[in-house]
């Protein structure tokens, strides 16, 4: 990924925290993404921290039914649905391939056009990952790409809802059932987000992943939700979310042995949740919505005042679908007067941050070298890319901050 914001946010992958960048000085800095944290939260947080019990513990429980509830909220079917709260998406997307068996030898289709977090579990697992095409369209994954890419080895599709817009998810579950393979979302920009009118977490595959990095839609700083209704998925996550610490022998024995007895069923991994971060997203997630429709609004007033320029807007949700607007993607046409990185230097000029989500994965000398992957193989995911930058968009940006924006692009490509 490319930062273009100062010496501090070049350290940060999310380009978060900008440093002091040069004149003119009298502007402020407008950063890409800033968190909303309320006294409300605040206080959450203290009084998690003067309660004596700052990891995992009742906060984090309670968080998980709440998000389970949340996610309900709009009448979305939650029967059987569990949510387990981990220390960062990454972990729960590692979690939930890990519980359905993949490994070395198996194949994990996902997009190009996403950030490495997505790709590399499967790695972990040592699994192999077939990278495909998006769709110019909505930048989410082709489905056409998808099945082409199907092999006796494949065991599960990826989708990413990338930038907060749902991937087309009755096709690739179509797709997933046609050739008996698990489907494990990145939803990690997806809340809240909604599919054919149903809430992502709450559709048919066997695992969705939910982010609460510092910069997503919701944080806890550093945080992450696994929702499946697959019950033997849940166990076996939960019970290697924590060192592979088997809770069910502890249950069966606590009759007749003290709570100290516990037993380890499997090399576990450590990726539980602290009560302190839950605590934050407890207060986060009754916010959600507000936080969604600011979004929303912000992108509605981009369009309307970028319009008639040599650029494409973002793609918009169907009708009647929510999109989340975890991010704003703007791509310049050939007949901009200038190009992306001369257009984010102006704006950064200006006092703008802007960010590219993302340097598509086959262009990162991990991936590249080792599938052998060129651009031509991705044309899509390679043109969009070149063509992209991400604005500034988060929850207490004024209306005057984003006209600002557009001001400063104005100026630029005219
Ligand atoms: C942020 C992000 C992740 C990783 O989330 P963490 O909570 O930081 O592990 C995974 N996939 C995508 C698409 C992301 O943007």
């Amino acid at each position: 990924m490319e930062c273009f914001a100062g010496p501090l946010a070049a350290q940060d992958p999310f380009c978060m925290n900008p440093a002091d960048p040069p004149a003119p000085p009298t502007l402020p800095f407008l950063p890409f993404a800033l968190p909303e944290i309320g006294e409300d939260d605040i206080a959450e947080v203290v009084d998690t921290l003067r309660s004596g019990w700052i990891t995992t513990g009742p906060k984090a429980k309670r968080f998980e039914a709440d998000f389970k509830a949340w996610l309900g909220d709009a009448g979305d079917n939650t029967d059987g649905l569990h949510c387990i709260a981990v220390n960062s998406a990454t972990a729960g997307l590692h979690l939930a391939l890990e519980a359905l068996g993949i490994g070395p030898g198996d194949e994990v289709i996902t997009t190009t056009h996403t950030f490495t977090a997505t790709a590399e579990v499967v790695r972990y697992l040592g699994a192999d990952v077939r990278l495909v095409d998006i769709d110019p369209a909505t930048l989410n994954i082709d489905p056409a790409a998808i099945e082409a890419a199907i092999t006796p080895r494949t065991k599960a599709i990826m989708p990413v809802h990338y930038a907060g817009l749902a991937a087309d998810m009755p096709q690739v579950l179509a797709i997933a059932q046609r050739h008996g393979l698990k489907v494990v979302e990145d939803a990690a920009h997806a809340l809240p987000t909604t599919s054919a009118g149903r809430r992502v977490g709450t559709l048919d595959s066997d695992a969705t992943v939910f982010s609460f990095y510092a910069n997503k839609t919701i944080t806890t700083g550093e945080g992450g939700m696994l929702v499946t209704r697959n019950a033997a998925l849940a166990k076996r996550a939960q019970v290697m979310r924590l060192h592979g610490m088997s809770r069910d022998a502890f249950d069966r024995f606590t009759a007749t042995v003290p709570s100290w007895y516990y037993e380890i069923v499997a090399p576990g991994f450590k990726y539980n949740l602290t009560d302190i971060a839950a605590a934050l997203g407890l207060g986060q997630l009754k916010k959600a919505h507000r936080f969604g429709q600011r979004r929303a609004q912000i992108a509605a007033l981009y369009n309307q005042a970028l319009q008639g320029l040599p650029v494409i807007l973002p793609p918009d949700s169907l009708p009647g679908d929510l999109h989340s607007w975890h991010l704003y993607v703007l791509r310049l046409l050939p007949q901009a007067a200038m190009g992306r990185n001369a257009l984010i230097e102006h704006l950064f000029a200006q006092r703008i941050g802007c960010s590219v989500h993302y340097t598509p994965l086959h262009l990162h000398p991990y991936w590249r070298d080792r599938y052998g992957l060129s651009p031509t193989q991705f044309p899509q995911s390679q043109q969009a890319f070149d063509a992209m930058l991400s604005l500034p968009i988060y929850t207490s940006m004024t209306d005057d901050d984003v006209l600002r924006v557009c001001e400063a692009i104005k100026t630029a490509l005219r």
